[in-house]
Formats: C-alpha cells, structure tokens, sequence
C-alpha cells in the first residue's frame, strides 16, 4: 500500500489532476494518513531539552490556507493540495486569543498571555489584567515574567527573532513589563510616565534580561541618542530617537561579561561572515524600524527569516543545558493591515521556510516546536474559484448584482474598499497580481482590522500532545514548560534528563539535520528539484 502511494505521489509531482481521478489516490493517501494517526499512539513523552516558538502575527487560519496554496503554486503545482512544513506537524489545536478587555485582541495583549502565561489587557505587555494601559504607576507590582525568563533561569540559552522591531509588541513581552506597546524608546513615552520611573521598551531590553544570548531583528533608531545619523540610510526619520542620550548598543556590549565573545551587528554581510562557535552573544539590528517584507527585502544587507534563525539556532544549540528560540514572522499582520494579501502571504511563506531549516537542524526527540499565531485578521478566500486558480486570481464567476469579477481574497474591512463612480471598483482595471495590491474590502477602514476568531498551534516533538483541543491562549507557554522541565510546575522532572543528555549532548540534532538532508532530497521530485530549493 506504501509503495503504491508513493508511486502515486511521484505521478502526482507531474500530473497530480490525473492521479486524483483514480480512486486509489485518496484511498492510499488516506491510509497513510492513518498509519501516522496510529503512530500517535506511542507518546512522546522525552523531556524537552530545546523548545522554539513560532509566532505567525495575524496569521489566522484562512492565511494559513492560502498561503498553502501560494506555497503549493510556486512549487508548480495546483496548490490546494501543498502541505507547509507547519502542516506537517502530528498535533494541532485552536487557542482563544481575547485579551481581558477586549473581544478582538492586540499582538501585546497576545504576545503577554502565550509567553507570560497571564491573559492581560490590550496594549499592555509583560504586565497583569490589574495594570492599565499607559497608566505608568499601575505597573510596579503587576510585573509577570515570560518563559524565555523561566528558560534562562534554568540554565538555558535563550533568543529572539523577528522581522519587526526587536521591541515592537510580540518580542518585547518576552522581556519587558510596560503598561504601553508604543513606548520603543523614551523618545515615545509620556513626560508623566517619564517622571514616574517607567522605562522604555528598548532600555529594558538591555537591562532586565541583560544575558539573552541572541536578539535579531529590526529597531536600530531606538537605540541611539535623537537625532544621530543612521548607518545605513540618510533620511530624517531613520535617526535615532532617545532623548537620554544613550548608545543602546554600547550598554549591550559592556554588560557582558569581559570573557566572553559579544558581536553587534546591522546587516547581512556581517552576521553570515561571524563563526558561530566563536560567538557567545549576538545583537543584529538590520533596519531601523521595521524589517522591509520578504518580497521587498533587499538580499545584500538584509537577511532573511531563515537566516536569521540558522544562526540563532547554531549559536544556541552550543549551550549543553538546552535552549528557548521565539521567532516571529512579525509583518504578515502588517501585509494584512495594508490590505495587501500577496505581502501577507510571502511572509508566512518565508517563516514556512523557516520552520523547515529550524526543523533541519533540530530533532523531535528532544526539541519542542510550536507554531502559533497571535490573532487572526478579517481575511476571506472564496467565491467559487476552480481548482488551481492563482491565488491572487479571479473568482469564476461575476457579481450577479454589479456584474463585475472579485478576487477570490477579500477582506471584511480595510484600505481595499474602493468606490469608482458611484460602483465598487472593477479590478480588471488594476494589477490584482500586483504584491502592493489592496484586497477589495467591504467596509472603508484606513487599516483593515484584526479578527477575533481563534487560531491555529501546531505541535511537534516533547509532549507536543498537550496542545491539543480548544484552549486560552495563555495555557501554551505552561504546556512549554511543563514539557521542558522549567518554570514553576516541575515535580514530575525529577530526574529526569533529555535523550543523548551528556556525552552525546548535541549529537541528536546534528544526526536529525544529516537524517533531513537527505530526506529533502530523497522526496523531491527530480524534475522540480530544482525549483524546490529555489523556493523553499
Ligand atoms: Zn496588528
């Protein structure tokens, strides 16, 4: 039966429209898909000695869909039935993103309940539901830290990876505590806050967890003194902002300690160039603000999302005691914001890519990887499109009301909504391919808004199977660490170590990317290979 499904896979790699006419296909297909079901049955219940969390930003389940597809139709093929490396993961749950006061969530609100455990309010980070937004004095004392604190506490190494600035919402609840996400640098806050003691985001990410061994993404202006000239870019608003008057990226390097190898970096050249087995710590601020979206990315001075977490994951796996690696895809919600699909989707698709070289270059025996989101977006994919239609395309048919086409992505509000004399635009009279083109929206909104509908985690490696069914959002960074034997909630871990602990500390990993080299080569189908790798 095996054997028969592959053949019929590979015929699929060339025709997969002709295999599914034959009902051996899906059945085949269908019993692998239980034969792995079965396998579940034998938990995996190692301890974690690595966990990574992969946050897709505003990336609900409709994106998670059409990227499927966009990935699947780069590979040449219909799309609809692509599988992203995330899909590939055994368990899968939904997580209920609403924060204490609001229906529809914020990423801070968010980022506060997957990594700090605690469901907060909208806007506020690394803080309990008793703080209040920009309200400075209700901070002292409402402080709650996050699991790469728990993490670090423990002995582990920890990193931070985004395509957003390095304190913008999602990371910054890792280390930070503020009653406000839009306090980057002191240069943003409040005279009142300022005069009541409260810290910007960008100050704490070098004072409260001063060890982080890597942190990798964008947010240079915040940390230099206003108005110095960037490195990289001449215009007035890539200057820096912080009116204390200090040097970020110095305070960085002088809290390490004297032994060890600390290397700052802001562009591409420079981080691919660093031998990761010299490199203890390591701070990469790549743009300014942040970091430009993949289809615009500029491949000489900036790195990639898979780039960034290759080296995060290289510098990190050297710690014998193990690693937590956050990494978000930060700018698919920012695509869907704009209304512009297309960025939307090559961004998940990116951080797809990254899942795949992160999975490379661990092993499910001893690393935990989760996939989340934080809030989804009011995104649409429909309108009867056939099989394999570009997923920027048409849908078949036209309005039987305005009698004019519609793209099959569209959004429930947004930039998109446009009105031509009197009449909802017709969109053959624009570039609907275009990667800045704005989905059609039904209601006008400067910024298309988040959705409040719950999100996918999927789930591989230790005790992946807790993430299942529907849960709080804040119940997953509890499940990591139960699973990783740190935080509060460890009596079950007496004793208890990795797979390969001790002298073979690390070989695991190292066998697993030996184990997927070739395995990405023994499925490639030869006469696409070299399209794969070109896009995966
Ligand atoms: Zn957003």
């Amino acid at each position: 039966m095996l054997l028969l499904f592959l053949s019929l896979l590979a015929g699929a790699c060339l025709s997969s429209l002709v295999q599914e006419k034959n009902p051996e296909y899906w059945r085949a297909q269908a019993q692998q898909t239980l034969h792995k079901a079965l396998e579940l049955q034998k938990l995996n219940t190692n301890v974690a000695k690595n966990v990574i969390l992969f946050v897709g930003d505003g990336m609900g389940v409709t994106t998670v869909s059409a990227a499927r597809i966009l990935k699947g139709q780069l590979h040449h093929m219909p799309g609809e039935e692509f599988q992203l490396e995330m899909e590939k993961f055994p368990f899968l749950a939904l997580s209920k993103t609403y924060n204490t006061n609001a229906q529809v969530p914020d990423s801070a609100g968010t980022a506060t309940a997957f990594l700090c455990g605690v469901k907060s309010k909208k806007g506020t980070l690394g803080v309990s539901a008793a703080a209040s937004r920009s309200q400075c004095n209700t901070t002292k004392g409402n402080e709650i830290t996050s699991i790469l604190r728990w993490a670090k506490d423990a002995g582990k190494s920890v990193g931070i990876v985004t395509t957003t600035r390095v304190n913008h919402a999602t990371p910054s609840a890792a280390y930070a505590h503020s009653v406000d996400r839009t306090w980057y640098s002191d240069n943003e806050m409040p005279s009142e806050a300022l005069g009541q003691g409260c810290k910007d985001i960008a100050h704490q990410l070098m004072h409260n967890i001063p060890d982080i061994e890597v942190v990798l993404g964008g947010g240079r202006k915040y940390m230099f003194p206003k108005g110095t000239p960037d490195v990289e870019y001449g215009n007035k608003e890539a200057r820096g902002t912080r009116l204390d008057g200090q040097r970020l990226t110095d305070i960085w390097r002088e809290k390490k300690p004297p032994n060890k190898n600390a290397y700052y970096v802001w562009n591409r050249r420079q981080l691919l160039k660093l031998d990761w087995n010299h490199v203890d710590f390591l701070l990469g601020l790549f743009e300014p603000k942040d970091m430009m979206y993949e289809l615009n990315r500029n491949r000489w001075t900036d790195p990639s999302l898979t780039e960034m977490v290759e080296v995060a994951i290289k510098i990190l796996r050297k710690n014998p005691e193990g690693f937590f690696l956050l990494v978000e895809g930060g700018r698919i919600d920012h695509g869907h914001h704009a209304g512009k699909a297309k960025q939307a989707l090559h961004e998940v698709v990116e951080m797809d890519r990254a899942i795949a070289r992160a999975g490379a270059l661990t092993s499910s025996e001893d690393t935990l990887t989760v996939v989340t989101a934080d809030h989804s977006h009011v995104f649409t994919l429909g309108g009867h499109a056939p099989r394999g239609n570009s997923i920027f395309g048409l849908a078949t048919s036209l309005s039987d009301r305005d009698k004019k086409p519609f793209t099959s992505l569209l959004y429930g509000n947004g930039p998109g909504y446009k009105v031509v004399a009197g009449e909802r635009e017709n969109v053959l009279a624009v570039d609907y391919a275009d990667k800045n083109y704005r989905a059609q929206a039904a209601v006008p909104l400067s910024k298309e808004t988040h959705g409040s509908e719950d999100v996918p985690v999927f789930s591989k490696g230790p005790m992946a199977h807790l993430l299942h069914g529907v849960f709080e959002q804040n119940y997953i960074p509890h499940a990591m660490a139960y699973a990783s034997c740190i935080g509060s909630n460890t009596d079950h871990c007496q004793g208890q170590r990795w797979p390969g602990d001790g002298a073979t500390a690390g070989s695991s990993s190292e066998q697993a990317e030996r184990t997927q080299q070739r395995s990405n080569s023994a499925i490639a189908c030869s006469p696409l290979a070299p399209l794969l790798s070109a896009v995966d």
